[in-house]
């Protein structure tokens, strides 16, 4: 059985792209990932045949986040444009403090997989190196806050 431990070094070879997917995949096979627990059937089969943003999705899932990331702004689409102004400087502040450093977008990371709105930045934390993402306002959306991996 593969222990947290290894799916995060995994997770983390494959955010910083030292592997490619089909490595990825080809560990997942022989991994033996137990389907209990976090895992289910439909997760399994995505981590072997899904694009790299749904794998990195599940290991998200999988591998938390460290409270430093997590705790700057609740992951969710804003509601209103104030809220992501909030969402925003809370962001601003993190950079200032060493929690988050602003990166380019991901090369793993397919837009394909979700409707594309607008302006996005990306940003990883200092800590855990886990990868968030701000889709900025566009007409009726009011943007968006998430961990991408
Ligand atoms: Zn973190």
């Amino acid at each position: 059985m593969v222990s947290e431990q290894e799916l995060k070094e995994y997770c983390l070879l494959l955010r910083t792209e030292n592997i490619s997917i089909d490595d990825f995949r080809a560990w997942v096979v022989k991994s033996g990932i137990e389907l209990k627990g976090d895992v289910t059937r439909g997760d399994f089969l995505k981590l072997k045949n899904g694009s790299v943003t749904q794998v990195l999705k599940i290991l998200s899932k999988l591998v938390t986040s460290c409270d430093r990331c997590a705790g700057v702004y609740n992951q969710k689409v804003f509601s209103s444009r104030s809220e992501f102004e909030n969402c925003l400087s809370a962001i601003e502040k993190a950079c200032s403090q060493g929690v988050f450093n602003s990166i380019s977008k991901p090369s793993w990371f397919d837009t394909l997989d979700k409707v594309k709105f607008g302006v996005e930045d990306y940003y990883m934390c200092d800590n855990c190196h886990s990868q968030w993402c701000i889709v900025f306002p566009e007409k009726e959306f009011n943007g968006e806050w998430e961990r991408i991996s």
